[in-house]
């Protein structure tokens, strides 16, 4: 008799790491994508999968990688489900990878900072366990109590606090991961090599399709001795991220600069509204002696570029919500369609895509907010991040609508030469627009590396790499 493929798992797991009662398989169908949340209520329910697999060590992933890949099943890695570009979805053939109980934080090395932790530890957690050492990764997405490390790098996140401390990709310094074919590759600790290309980069940003990531090592940093607020007021979006431009090309690194345009004034701190429409606030930390000097550069530069002081008040509201978003589901039971969509580009090019994209989604029928903020700074760029959000009369159309605002923005942020995601990855609702980001060279070679790895493309077979 044939076994399935759960039976297989469950000869090699036993029946405990391989669940399939109808709880667990409902609630790790999907992500956190808006499209699947409003599927879901909307009455297009999403299937579940086969089963669902919990790991607990390395070992467990290679025997389920190999599992599968002999059965021919599509094998879903899942770290807290907190993606939102539809990286996770299944078909009842799928097996479900939730990586969240391997959990353990492998080795503290406080001599060399580096700590190596499971690739299912919670954000939160691994902050937590870092904290009680005086220590950090200095890495802090919004998401961090909902999302594991393993998830970060697969979708190459950034943190709040990128714009001194880097986003994922400058934190990692090793990886293990699981291939397709059931072999183990993990980094060497050393802090850099120039041993030909860095292959753990394949990784990042990989969502699932190239491999299981069951191990992050980060580089740590001490925790800062001081942390100052400041906020400044600027006429235009265009002031603000000249602002910003001037301080980050100078060599001041605040790690928090987010410049909010008139319409998420209004809306995040309608208190601190103050004749000027945009604002930046900014957070300093390090050695005090840097943190003063900072400040006080920031000061000065932001008084050249005709920028007034805001109240500190405003950034420390800011550092006090800044986890705190609605839930699409409310959204949705409010008959709203809403969404944040991140791009990146050069200083010339971003202020024309700002002005582009906002227009152009104000004019979709039901749009009621359309706004922005820069949050991740560089000395040769920014990213923004889009907010809109629609009450289409026929909540028929809102899925409809949802899709015309991404494809708006995506194609403002194209044509304007911007990048088409700073952090949040490609999932299903950015595929199409890989090839104008990466080029038809660029697709080849990503599709050849699939097919090196994965050639019967059975991990994520419908995310990032698709056709
Ligand atoms: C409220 C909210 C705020 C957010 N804020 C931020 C933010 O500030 N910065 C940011 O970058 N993102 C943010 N995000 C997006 C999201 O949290 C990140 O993409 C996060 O990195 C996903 O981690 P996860 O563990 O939840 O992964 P999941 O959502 O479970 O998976 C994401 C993708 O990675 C793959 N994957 C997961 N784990 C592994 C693994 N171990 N090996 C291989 N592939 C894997 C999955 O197959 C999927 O394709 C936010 C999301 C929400 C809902």
């Amino acid at each position: 008799m044939v076994r399935s493929i759960v039976e297989k798992l469950q000869d090699v797991l036993g029946q405990e790491k391989v669940l399939t009662d109808e709880f667990t398989l409902k609630d790790r169908r999907r992500d956190y994508w808006m499209l699947s949340q409003l599927d879901d209520m909307q009455g297009r329910r999403l299937p579940n999968p086969a089963c669902v697999v919990r790991p607990t060590e390395t070992a467990d992933v290679v025997a389920i990688v190999n599992r599968c890949r002999e059965n021919g099943s599509p094998l879903v890695p899942f770290g807290l489900g907190s993606g939102v570009c539809g990286g996770v979805k299944v078909n009842p053939q799928t097996v479900l990878l939730d990586m969240s109980v391997m959990n353990r934080t492998r080795q503290l090395d406080i001599d060399n900072l580096l700590v190596t932790f499971d690739a299912g530890v919670r954000g939160a957690d691994a902050e937590a366990f870092l904290e009680k050492n005086g220590l950090t990764t200095g890495h802090y997405p919004q998401s961090i109590d909902l999302s594991t490390v393993g998830g970060w790098v697969a979708t190459r996140a950034a943190g709040q606090f990128s714009s001194a401390y880097g986003c994922i990709e400058d934190v990692v310094v090793g990886l293990e991961v699981v291939l397709p074919s059931g072999e183990i590759f993990s980094t060497r600790m050393t802090p850099r090599a120039a041993a030909g290309p860095d292959l753990k980069q394949i990784f990042l940003g990989s969502e699932g399709t190239l491999g299981v990531i069951t191990a992050v090592t980060f580089s740590l940093r001490w925790k800062p001795e001081k942390r100052t607020m400041s906020a400044y007021y600027a006429s235009t979006m265009e002031e603000g991220l000249e602002l910003q431009r001037y301080i980050i090309q100078s060599g001041w690194t605040p790690p928090v600069m987010r410049l909010y345009d008139a319409s998420e004034v209004e809306r995040n701190f309608p208190d601190y509204k103050q004749g000027k429409d945009t604002l930046l606030l900014l957070i300093h930390e390090g050695p005090a002696a840097r943190v003063d000097a900072e400040v006080a550069a920031c000061t000065f530069l932001a008084s050249n570029q005709g920028c007034t002081l805001a109240p500190s008040a405003v950034v420390e509201h800011w550092y006090r919500e800044r986890n705190h978003v609605p839930s699409f589901e409310d959204l949705i039971k409010k008959g709203i369609v809403a969404d944040t969509i991140e791009i990146a580009a050069t200083w010339d090019r971003i202020g024309t895509i700002y002005q582009n994209v906002v227009r152009s989604l104000r004019e979709v029928q039901g749009v009621v907010v359309a706004s922005a903020h820069s949050s991740h700074c560089y000395r040769s760029g920014i990213n923004l991040y889009f907010t809109f959000a629609a009450i289409p009369q026929n909540p028929e159309k809102m899925a409809d609508i949802y899709r015309e605002c991404w494809h708006r923005t995506m194609k403002e942020t194209v044509a304007g030469g911007g990048g088409i995601s700073h952090h949040h990855g490609i999932g299903r609702i950015r595929r199409d627009w890989l090839p104008a980001e990466i080029g038809e060279t660029g697709m080849t070679m990503l599709k050849s590396i699939k097919k090196v790895l994965d050639p019967t493309n059975f991990m994520n077979p419908e995310v990032l790499i698709y056709g």
